[in-house]
């Protein structure tokens, strides 16, 4: 669903090419007016990942986002010239998708992941999409747009994302909108697009290849998709092609590529991740019913009694635990927490399954253990405080917070989970100060002000230091608030 808006700001644009033949063009020679200046483009990708960030769809999962952040930056570090900036996020849709949006923001479908069979094919994507981001391609399109049209049309597209998760309705509207944008428009914009295909293509195989990937993965996975919706192997077309016109003649260039390169290829030692298996495993056990889920895993590991995948394994034991069965999750994970050097992933389901069969202390001795050996593992420090605060032990939760929050201090979080502890403990100013440092980073400066005006007004259970610490902070915060609102203005999308 959150494909949306990308796909939606771009429907929209191409929907207007004829009302933009009116408007005066840009100047193709100036290459400063085809483009957005890096704060512009700041403030639209902001502008839309708030509205990402609260979809239901848009996967917090931290072992999930880890692994998408941590691959993507593997890639990014291999790039050329000055570090830019990049984050990455899944979305929960099945629909095999990967976008860019203006501003550095990078989000793959859970559908696109599971129909990869290799990292280097699930890199392969992302890399593309990098390639896409460096040559400021999304800017350089919406720039190309004529401003009076592109401002308003990406308010018109946010007031549609809002409208449509308030209502049913509002669904109605945007695939409307989507469909409406129709085929003529489509191909005008797959002739500006072919190019930046091929630029985000080159681009993308540079970054696979010095990253320690194998470059085929990006023809391989392409191919197979393309394929694949020729045999009409898809509900309808994959929304990847709609959006990456991707032709047998593209796939050619990419081969022809990599045959130039074979020599080094041929020699390189293709580095994979785990973690890039446990994490498909997540998902999959995520995906559809808790029972599917189950009925899936059960079907890949039968008559595998020796050699059971360790991902399987964990999936299966995953989707146990989500369908509440704790016994069966607890004896089906119990053989991967075996032997030396077991997975944090392995541990960190370990101590939820024994946190949903109440036995507290197990499971914070799991922890406690995890954490020595994996420190910087999130979904174990979550975990931990999760299970602290269950236990009724917030005041040691309070303390491992305070301390995480000093060396992790841009983790929203750590402070959600602060503001519920403080809550629990009836310190009401503490705690609406916590919930607005994790608005704040999560980019909703908005609801920061709104946190901290609460606490403000807070006569009961408040002492001074706390009182005044959110004064100040308030003030901070509604400066902001005000720069963020005038930029926006400025760009007609607020
Ligand atoms: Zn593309």
């Amino acid at each position: 669903m959150i494909a949306r808006p990308l796909l939606l700001a771009l429907s929209l644009c191409m929907a207007t090419a004829p009302c933009g033949a009116q408007a005066p063009l840009p100047d193709l020679g100036d290459i400063s007016s085809a483009t957005l200046s890096e704060q512009q483009e700041k403030t639209i990708g902001n502008r839309i990942m708030r509205e990402v960030r609260v979809d239901k769809d848009y996967i917090d999962d931290p072992e999930i986002f880890d692994y998408i952040n941590s691959l993507g930056q593997r890639l990014l570090a291999a790039a050329d010239g000055p570090r830019q900036s990049i984050d990455f996020f899944v979305v929960r849709d099945d629909t095999i998708n990967a976008f860019a949006m203006v501003g550095g923001h990078i989000g793959v479908h859970t559908g696109l992941i599971l129909l990869t069979q290799s990292e280097s094919e699930l890199a392969g994507v992302v890399a593309h999409e990098i390639g896409h981001v460096l040559q400021k391609h999304q800017a350089r399109f919406i720039a190309g747009q004529s401003r009076a049209s592109w401002t308003s049309l990406a308010a018109l597209a946010l007031a549609l994302i809002a409208s449509r998760s308030n209502s049913s309705q509002g669904a109605q509207v945007t695939e409307a909108a989507v469909a409406s944008a129709g085929a003529l428009q489509m191909q005008t914009a797959i002739d500006y697009t072919r190019e930046h295909e091929r630029e985000a293509d080159r681009v993308g195989l540079t970054l696979l290849e010095r990253a320690g990937f194998d470059p085929r993965g990006m023809a391989s996975f392409f191919d197979r998709m393309l394929k694949a919706n020729r045999l009409n192997e898809f509900k309808g077309a994959p929304s990847y092609l709609r959006t990456h016109p991707l032709t047998t003649e593209r796939i050619a260039d990419i081969q022809d590529r990599i045959e130039h390169g074979r020599e080094t290829i041929l020699s390189m030692r293709v580095s994979e991740t785990t973690e890039y298996r446990l994490v498909r495993a997540r998902i999959r056990a995520m995906s559809g019913s808790p029972t599917e889920a189950i009925k899936y895993f059960r079907a890949q590991l039968e008559d595998k009694t020796i050699l059971r995948p360790r991902e399987e394994v964990y999936g299966l034991a995953l989707s146990l635990q989500r369908n509440r069965e704790f016994d069966a999750a607890w004896s089906t994970l119990e053989p991967l927490l075996k032997g030396p050097n077991v997975h944090p992933a392995f541990l960190n389901l370990a101590g939820h399954i024994k946190s949903d069969m109440r036995r507290d202390d197990e499971a914070l001795e799991i922890y406690r253990t995890a954490l020595n050996a994996h420190p910087g593992y999130r979904a174990l420090v979550y975990g931990y405080n999760e299970e602290l605060q269950q236990a009724g032990r917030t005041r040691e939760s309070l303390a491992d917070l305070e301390d995480r929050t000093r060396g992790n201090p841009d983790d929203a979080r750590l402070y959600e989970l602060q503001a519920r502890a403080m809550e629990a403990t009836g310190r009401r100013v503490a705690q609406h100060r916590a919930q607005a440092e994790a608005y704040y980073r999560r980019g909703n400066l908005a609801a920061a002000v709104d946190q901290l005006e609460i606490a403000t007004k807070q006569v009961r259970g408040s002492d001074f230091y706390d009182m005044s610490i959110a004064e100040s902070r308030l003030r901070e915060l509604r400066i902001l608030l005000e720069n963020e609102r005038a930029a926006e203005k400025a760009l007609k999308i607020s």
